[in-house]
């Protein structure tokens, strides 16, 4: 009897069953011990009756023989109350019944007739009847407790099946023809599952795949979603946002919000939204998450079982940083405009003023005003290319360029500045490869990086240009100086826009302090990468790496 509830009632029931058995018992032997007493009585009152009417004389001689015939104690007792006559005189009625009647006494007053009997042969009776009924009594119980514990058994046995099969459910664990048959609850029970079973693993298969489903798209969210209870404990939390706060994967359902984030802004947010019932947005820096910036959107979830807020964070730090760079630029270009123009309007408003006429220098001040003009001409131009890089984002359609090609119509562009300034252009081993992409673009960033070699460089200084495929299958470009190099703590900057070692030095040979960072874009857009090495007033080293395919020998 495993079973409880089972053994709980069965011995209840047994209980009871006992109570009443013996209660019964009690009331058959009481009452059929005082139906032979009253029996008894009857008797000797019958008999006593009989004996009554007699009238006999000497009495001494009629009491025995009275009690002969009426086989009880007969005893004479005279209007004192004295015996006269006694049938056994001298033996102790101790358990006995008597009966007195009045015993006429002819010519005096009545004397009175006792019929008494033992009362040992009621009892053993009654303790025989008594005997018999425990017998019975104990048969029954042992019988019922037989058939109870049988029955109990067996339902037992049912309920433990349908316990199996209920736990089994959702795995498909039991068969169905496992389940307890009958015509009783038991076997209704058991039939109204059979039926409902295929609608509840349809539902939890469902469920299942709903929870993956949600599961997955959570996991591969850039966003990080958070969920606590009311009391700000976690009962969710996606991968994206354990990663941002450094914990480990997965993160324990019910940990302290406080220990995954140890951030007071975000905390508050939840705590608002637990508080107010609405949703609210903000953008908060963080601890955990290295300063990233972050737009929290917080709602509260009004689960069915609990209360609790959900928050999705969008980290916004590259957003943040570009929205910089953008006001960067656009400070940077005024900046960058500013000083022509205003040597432009300076030249023209000094010449108005009378230096047209100043033939010594009139000739000197719009050649000035030329420069600028053709320097913001080239600010306008570089701006230009990498607007057009940047919106176009990488080549829609790219082409297969010859990098010998592309390097011969760069030194070509770049042959006569080189020419002015008496460096010497020198071409090494040229492998050549087919790169992707456009070859306008290439051209132009080779022809800037050519141009700074040649822009930066020393009088009879040279410039080195080679080519080779590594065994990576990669194409390398290397423009190698041995001009003024470039000092180490400015070489991390020089991609940026507008950065230049020596703004003086760069203007004065015409440059807009974009070119490198249209290099950068170019190669990178293409797949590649571009560094540089450089030792100060020895040179530099620019070596552009491209994904190549081989074409041609080398030259
Ligand atoms: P710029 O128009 O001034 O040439 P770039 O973006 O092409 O602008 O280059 C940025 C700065 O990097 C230059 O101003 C210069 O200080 C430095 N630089 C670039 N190339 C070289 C080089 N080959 N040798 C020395 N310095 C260089």
């Amino acid at each position: 009897m495993r079973n409880r509830i089972f053994r709980r009632y069965f011995w209840i029931a047994f209980l009871l069953f006992s109570v009443t058995l013996f209660a019964i018992d009690s009331y058959a032997i009481r009452s059929s011990s005082s139906s032979r007493i009253e029996r008894l009585r009857a008797q000797l009152e019958s008999d006593a009756r009989i004996l009554s009417g007699e009238t006999v004389i000497p009495i001494a001689a009629w009491v025995p023989v009275a009690a002969a015939r009426s086989c009880f104690r007969v005893t004479v007792l005279d209007p004192q109350g004295n015996i006269a006559a006694d049938s056994s005189p001298g033996l102790e009625a101790s358990d006995s019944l008597s009966v007195n009647t009045p015993f006429p006494n002819a010519g005096g007053p009545s004397w009175i007739l006792r019929l008494t009997s033992s009362l040992s042969e009621a009892n053993a009776s009654n303790a025989a009847f008594r005997m018999r009924l425990l017998a019975i009594t104990l048969l029954s119980m042992a019988l019922a407790l037989g058939l109870a514990i049988q029955f109990m058994r067996s339902y037992s046995r049912r309920i433990d099946r349908l316990r199996t099969y209920i736990e089994g459910l959702p795995d498909a664990g039991l068969p169905d023809d496992e389940l307890p048959a009958g015509a009783d609850e038991l076997g209704s029970l058991a039939l109204s599952l059979r039926q409902t079973a295929p609608k509840i693993r349809d539902l939890l298969a469902k469920l299942k795949l709903e929870g993956a489903r949600r599961e997955a798209i959570l996991a591969s969210m850039v966003e990080g979603v958070l969920a606590v209870d009311k009391e700000l404990r976690v009962t969710f939390c996606n991968q994206s946002f354990a990663r941002k706060m450094g914990a480990r994967i997965p993160v324990p359902e019910g940990l302290p919000l406080l220990d995954l984030a140890r951030d007071p802004a975000l905390r508050d947010i939840l705590v608002t939204v637990l508080k107010t019932n609405q949703p609210m947005e903000r953008r908060i820096q963080l601890r955990g998450a290295q300063a990233h910036s972050f737009e929290v959107q917080a709602a509260p979830l009004a689960g069915l079982l609990a209360h609790g807020a959900l928050a999705i964070l969008h980290d916004v730090t590259e957003l943040e940083r570009l929205e910089r760079v953008r006001k960067d630029f656009v400070a940077n270009v005024s900046h960058e405009l500013r000083t022509p123009l205003a040597a432009i309007r300076g030249y023209a408003e000094t010449l108005l003023d009378g230096a047209l006429e100043d033939l010594e220098n009139n000739r000197k001040f719009v050649e000035i005003i030329l420069s600028h003009a053709i320097r913001l001409n080239n600010i306008a131009s570089d701006l230009l290319v990498i607007s057009e890089l940047e919106s176009n984002g990488p080549a829609a359609h790219p082409r297969r360029i010859s990098i010998r090609a592309t390097i011969e119509s760069a030194l070509r562009t770049v042959e006569s500045a080189a020419r002015v300034r008496g460096v010497r252009l020198l071409t090494g081993p040229v492998e050549d490869f087919e790169v992707l992409g456009y070859e306008i673009r290439l051209e132009q960033a080779f022809v800037n990086l050519l141009d700074n070699a040649i822009k930066f460089n020393r009088l009879d200084g040279e410039v080195r240009i080679e080519t080779q495929v590594g065994q990576d299958g990669k194409g390398v470009i290397t423009i190698a100086d041995s001009g003024i190099g470039i000092p180490s703590d400015d070489v991390p900057r020089i991609f940026e826009r507008f950065y230049r070692v020596d703004k003086a030095r760069s203007r004065a040979v015409g440059g807009t302090g974009l070119g490198l960072s249209i290099v950068k874009h170019v190669v990178e857009q293409m797949g590649g990468s571009i560094r540089v090495e450089s030792q100060l007033g020895k040179g530099s080293q620019f070596t552009v790496t491209l994904p190549a395919h081989i074409t041609h020998q080398v030259s």
